[in-house]
C-alpha cells in the first residue's frame, strides 16, 4: 500500500544524518515516497468522486463539446507512452461530428480512464483505436484494444467498485489500479444521461462503447424552467 511504502522509506531516511545515506539510495527513497504520495492522491479523488455521484451531488457542467478535439488530444497525449510498447493509435472519427452539450471535463476523464486502460491491457505492439459516430440522436463513442480481453464471466462485474480480473496484474505487470476507474465512468456517462458498456473477446481484444444525447434530455430541462 502506498501509506506502507512512505512511512517505511520515511522511517529508513531518519535512522541516520541524511548526508550519511548513499545519494541513490536517497534518490530511490524520495522517489518512491513522492509515487505513493501521487498514487494515495489519485485514490483519494477516486473514492471523493465515486461518492458524489453515489450521491448524485456531482454538478455536471455543461457547455458546447467537440468530442472529436477531445479524442485527438487524449490520444496526442498518451503518444509517448504508445511508443514506448511500440503500439499504434488510431483514429477514426470523422472531423464534422456534431457539438453537443456536455461537461469537457468529466467527459475527459472517462476517455483518458478508457484509454489508459486499453493501453495497460495490451501487450507491446497491439492497437488503440478511438472512434465516435453520430446516431442520430446520440452520439456513440468507442476505445477498442488489441489486449488480453476480459472474460466473459466478468463482463457483467466490470462497473463495479474495486472489481478486477483475478491475476491480471502477474500477466501484464506494471503497478496495478485501484478497481475504481470504470465505476466513475459509469456515474459519469450517466450523469449525462448516456450509456456504458463492453464487448471482448478474451485473448483478441475489447472494445468499451459509450454515448452521449445529442439533445438536453427532456426529464431534466422543464424542471429547470420550472424552478426558474
Ligand atoms: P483504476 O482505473 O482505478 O486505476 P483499474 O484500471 O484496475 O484501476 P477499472 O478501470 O475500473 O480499474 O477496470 C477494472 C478492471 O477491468 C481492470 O482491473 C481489468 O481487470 C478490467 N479491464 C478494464 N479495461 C480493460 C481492457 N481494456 N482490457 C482488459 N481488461 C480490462
Ligand atoms: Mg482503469
Amino acid at each position: 500500500s502506498p501509506l506502507a511504502a512512505i512511512s517505511g522509506y520515511v522511517e529508513l531516511m531518519t535512522r541516520k544524518p541524511l548526508e550519511q545515506i548513499p545519494v541513490e539510495k536517497r534518490t530511490k527513497a524520495f522517489n518512491i515516497i513522492l509515487d505513493s504520495t501521487n498514487r494515495l492522491t489519485q485514490f483519494i479523488n477516486d473514492i471523493l468522486d465515486l461518492a458524489k455521484l453515489k450521491a448524485g451531488r456531482v454538478d455536471v457542467r455543461k457547455t458546447p463539446f467537440s468530442i472529436v478535439k477531445v479524442l485527438d488530444e487524449t490520444l496526442s497525449l498518451f503518444q509517448p507512452l504508445l511508443e514506448k510498447k511500440k503500439m499504434t493509435g488510431k483514429m477514426l472519427a470523422a472531423a464534422d461530428l456534431p457539438s453537443i452539450s456536455a461537461d469537457d471535463e468529466k467527459i475527459r476523464q472517462v476517455i483518458t480512464n478508457l484509454v489508459s486502460n486499453a493501453y495497460k491491457f495490451t501487450p507491446e505492439g497491439g492497437t488503440l483505436t478511438l472512434d465516435a459516430r453520430d446516431l442520430g440522436e446520440e452520439l456513440r463513442v468507442s476505445v477498442s484494444d488489441t489486449g488480453i480481453g476480459i472474460p466473459k464471466e466478468f463482463i457483467g462485474h466490470l462497473f463495479e467498485r474495486f472489481k478486477q480480473v483475478p491475476g491480471t496484474r502477474q500477466t501484464m505487470g506494471g503497478p496495478k489500479g485501484t478497481g475504481l476507474g470504470l465505476a466513475i465512468a459509469k456515474g459519469i456517462v450517466e450523469a449525462h444521461g448516456g450509456r456504458i458498456w463492453a464487448e471482448s473477446e478474451p485473448g483478441k481484444g475489447t472494445t468499451f462503447f459509450f454515448t452521449l444525447p445529442k439533445a438536453v434530455s427532456a426529464s431534466v430541462a422543464p424542471a429547470e424552467r420550472i424552478f426558474n
